[in-house]
């Protein structure tokens, strides 16, 4: 093996990133806790019980990368004293910190709804004033998901909202956002600061979790280049190396900021199959200072995920046009165990595919069967 990547975090991401990093003669290892995770298959999982886990896994690589944006910020420190992460240290104590990723946004001139910062009843109350309703009250730190949000509607909530949230400590109130839909911009930056740039996915959510993403977002000629600039002002920002991911709302004044997550993102799963070099690919190269691979789409692609129950592996596997990741999870209500890729020759065939997929998937999504993409 020409290089060990030591990873903090050991699930579907990890093992993905590991998958690509085998035909470049890298091998990685894992920091989670425990054994039974979707990359144990893929490398050493280093079980994070005591103080001597860490070391163990300093040990264990030359260099480090992450594929969990909550890793605690005491275990980065440790590391650097030793050896390099890639993403930057500061690019994960932002993302980490809902406030201070609106300031950086704020400070780089990325378009961001209205908020402010809430750590009482009266500053709720003032927020609500401030910013009218409704707005949408989150935990600063450790949400996920759509976890730790209340959509506030009405001033008679504030109570409820805060009694739910309060307790969890810092919040931001952020304004409603009407946008028409919800797209992300995923790029990755070499260690010679190369940029290279994936297209923009549409996201579709359901119950929080994201369903499907369509890539190349759908009428995104002219939200392409605003996006690019706006990710390409974080990573020279924060000096990053890797990729990294902006969420971003589509509004009628434009694309604003929702957040970023310094990894690897549900929305770049296409990539594996759809463009030239994938993210997770990519993302090896940038943390091994190797030469980045080009972005271009070979095809456009519908990733669709598997959420809590899976599908029989042989009906999708007759599906023509369709590619099949399985994380070796366990079945549980509202987990991601795995997703499918759609690579349809035109639009009648991803017509055909939806509606096959539709009656498959045992966890019906929100999948439409007109579904737009440009072929
Ligand atoms: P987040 O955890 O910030 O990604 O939020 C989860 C989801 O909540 C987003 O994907 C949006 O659908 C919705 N959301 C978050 N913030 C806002 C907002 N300010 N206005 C409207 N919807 C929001």
């Amino acid at each position: 093996m020409d290089k060990t990547i030591g990873i903090f975090g050991g699930g579907q991401l990890g093992r993905m990133m590991a998958q690509a990093a085998l035909p470049l003669n890298i091998q990685c290892t894992f920091l989670e806790a425990s054994t039974d995770c979707p990359s144990a298959q893929l490398g050493q999982v280093i079980v994070n019980q005591d103080a001597n886990a860490i070391t163990q896994f300093i040990a264990s690589a030359d260099v480090f990368s992450l594929e969990f944006e909550n890793t605690p910020l005491a275990e980065v420190d440790a590391l650097l004293q030793q050896k390099n992460l890639f993403p930057p240290r500061q690019a994960l104590a932002i993302a980490q910190n809902r406030l201070l990723e609106k300031a950086l946004f704020d400070q780089l001139d990325i378009p961001v709804a209205p908020y402010r910062a809430v750590d009482s009843l009266e500053s709720l109350e003032q927020a609500a004033q401030a910013l009218g309703l409704p707005l949408v009250l989150k935990t600063t730190t450790g949400g996920y998901d759509g976890k730790g949000q209340f959509v506030l509607r009405t001033a008679t909530e504030i109570p409820e909202a805060w009694a739910e949230l309060g307790p969890a400590g810092s919040l931001i109130a952020e304004s409603f956002v009407n946008f028409s839909r919800e797209v992300s911009i995923i790029a990755v930056r070499g260690q010679n600061g190369d940029v290279k740039t994936w297209p923009l996915a549409e996201n579709h959510h359901h119950h929080g979790i994201l369903s499907h993403s369509i890539v190349p977002a759908p009428n995104s000629a002219a939200l392409q280049p605003v996006a690019q600039e706006y990710i390409t002002r974080l990573l020279q920002h924060l000096d990053y190396v890797g990729v990294l991911t902006l969420e971003l709302f589509v509004t009628e004044q434009g694309l604003f900021a929702n957040e970023m997550a310094p990894r690897v993102h549900n929305s770049g799963h296409w990539s594996i199959e759809g463009a030239e070099c994938s993210q997770f690919e990519n993302h090896i190269r940038a943390v091994a200072g190797l030469p980045l691979g080009s972005t271009a789409v070979i095809r456009p692609t519908v990733m669709v995920n598997i959420i809590g129950q899976y599908p029989k592996t042989e009906a999708i596997l007759a599906l023509d046009g369709a590619h099949l990741h399985l994380y070796n999870k366990t079945e549980r209500v509202g987990r991601k165990i795995g997703h499918i890729t759609l690579m349809p020759q035109d639009a009648a065939q991803l017509t055909t595919l939806c509606q096959a997929l539709a009656t498959i998937l045992p966890e019906p999504l929100a999948l439409s069967s007109d579904m737009q993409i440009e072929l």
